[in-house]
C-alpha cells in the first residue's frame, strides 16, 4: 500500500508506505550500487537511480477504500530517486574530490529542473542521511530526493514567515540572518566567497551547522559555473569539519532547502540553504529527539552555540591541516 492520509489535526500529509516492508534482505556483501551489480552502469561518476520502493511515484496505486467525508487520501503521486555519489563503496561526501562533488552538485541541479518540469510535483527535497544512527542500511554513500505532490508542512511554516518578513521589512530573511550572523562572528566557522557555514544562534542540535550562499539565490539552479565549484568546495570542508570533530564519519542527516517549484513565486524571499541535522552530541552519545522534539516540535539542545562553534572551528582547521 501507498497513499497519502491527511492528518486532521496538523492538516499534513503523512506518506504511507507500508509495501516499504517487504523490501528483501539482501545477501551480505551485495551492493546494488557498485558498478557489476547489474543494476548500474558499469562506468559512472554521479548516478541517478530510480528507488525500488518508492514511497511516491509518478504512477501510484489507488488509496485503500478507508477514506471518509472526515478522513482523506490521496494517491501518493511523486518521485523518489537515489542520488549515487561515487562508484567507490566505501568513499564518503568528504573524501571525494572537489572536482567530483562538483558533478554531484551539477546532478542535483539537472534532477531539481527536471522533477520540478512535473506541474504535479511542488516541493523538490534533496537530502542525504548519514549513518546507521539514522537508519541507513546501505553504507554504499548515497543520497535521496523526493519530489512531494504538496509543501511538507515545516517547509510551509519557513515560507510563511519569511513572506511576512519581506513584507515588512522589505528584505530577505535569510539574507538578514546572515548578516547578523557575520556581524556576531563567534558563530561562524568558515567562510569563502560564496558561501558562509555557521552554527546559527537558535541551533537545535549540537552540531547542526548550515551552509547559505552569500548571494541571494532561492534555488541550486540559479547559481553561476564558479558558484557550483565554491559550493563543492563548501560541502566538502563541511563534512570534512564534521568527521574531524570526533575523527570519525560522523552521521548527519543533510537537508537542502530550494524554492517549491509550481507554487506561488517566492523567489525574493526564500534563499538556498543547507542544514545539517548530526543525531550525536559526542562521539558515542546520541542526540535524541525525544517527547518535547517529537510532539511538541519544542527542541531542547543541551549545549552552547557558540562553545560548540569554537569547536567546529577547530575541527575545521583540523580538517585543513589533515588536507595539506
Ligand atoms: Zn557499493
Ligand atoms: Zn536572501
Amino acid at each position: 500500500m501507498a497513499e497519502l492520509r491527511k492528518h486532521p489535526l496538523t492538516n499534513d500529509w503523512i506518506m504511507i508506505a507500508s509495501h516499504r516492508q517487504n523490501r528483501p534482505q539482501m545477501p551480505k556483501d551485495y551492493c546494488p550500487f557498485c558498478p557489476g551489480s547489474g543494476k548500474v552502469p558499469d562506468n559512472y561518476d554521479v548516478y541517478k537511480y530510480d528507488n525500488d520502493f518508492p514511497a511516491l511515484s509518478t504512477n501510484p496505486p489507488q488509496p485503500d477504500p478507508v477514506a471518509n467525508e472526515f478522513f482523506e487520501t490521496a494517491p501518493a503521486y511523486g518521485k523518489c530517486e537515489v542520488i549515487l555519489y561515487s562508484p567507490e563503496h566505501t568513499t564518503t561526501l568528504p573524501e571525494l574530490p572537489a572536482e567530483h562533488i562538483r558533478k554531484l552538485v551539477d546532478l542535483w541541479v539537472q534532477r531539481y529542473e527536471e522533477i520540478g518540469k512535473d506541474e504535479n510535483i511542488k516541493y523538490v527535497f534533496i537530502f542525504e542521511n548519514r549513518g546507521e544512527v539514522v537508519g541507513v542500511t546501505m553504507p554504499h554513500p548515497h543520497g535521496q530526493i523526493y519530489g512531494y505532490s504538496f509543501i511538507p508542512k515545516k517547509l510551509e511554516l519557513v515560507l510563511e514567515n519569511s513572506r511576512k518578513f519581506r513584507e515588512e521589512k522589505s528584505k530577505c530573511i535569510f539574507c538578514e540572518m546572515l548578516e547578523q550572523e557575520l556581524k556576531f562572528d563567534k558563530r561562524i566557522i568558515f567562510k569563502n566567497e560564496h558561501f558562509t557555514v555557521f552554527l546559527p544562534f537558535f541551533s537545535e542540535y549540537p552540531y547542526g551547522i548550515y551552509i547559505i550562499s552569500n548571494r541571494h539565490v532561492s534555488n541550486i539552479a540559479g547559481f553561476n559555473d564558479e558558484e557550483r565549484n565554491a559550493l563543492a568546495e563548501t560541502l566538502k570542508a563541511a563534512t570534512g569539519t564534521l568527521d574531524s570533530l570526533f575523527d570519525m564519519k560522523f552521521p548527519y542527516m543533510m537537508c537542502m532547502y530550494n524554492e517549491p517549484v509550481n507554487s506561488e513565486k517566492c523567489s525574493d524571499y526564500f534563499h538556498f540553504h543547507i542544514a545539517f541535522y548530526p543525531p550525536m552530541r559526542s562521539a558515542d552519545k546520541i542526540k535524541f529527539n525525544a517527547s518535547s522534539e517529537t510532539g511538541a516540535w519544542a527542541h531542547c539542545n543541551p549545549t552552547c552555540p557558540e562553545e560548540k562553534a569554537e569547536e567546529l572551528r577547530k575541527a575545521y582547521n583540523r580538517f585543513l591541516n589533515k588536507k595539506s
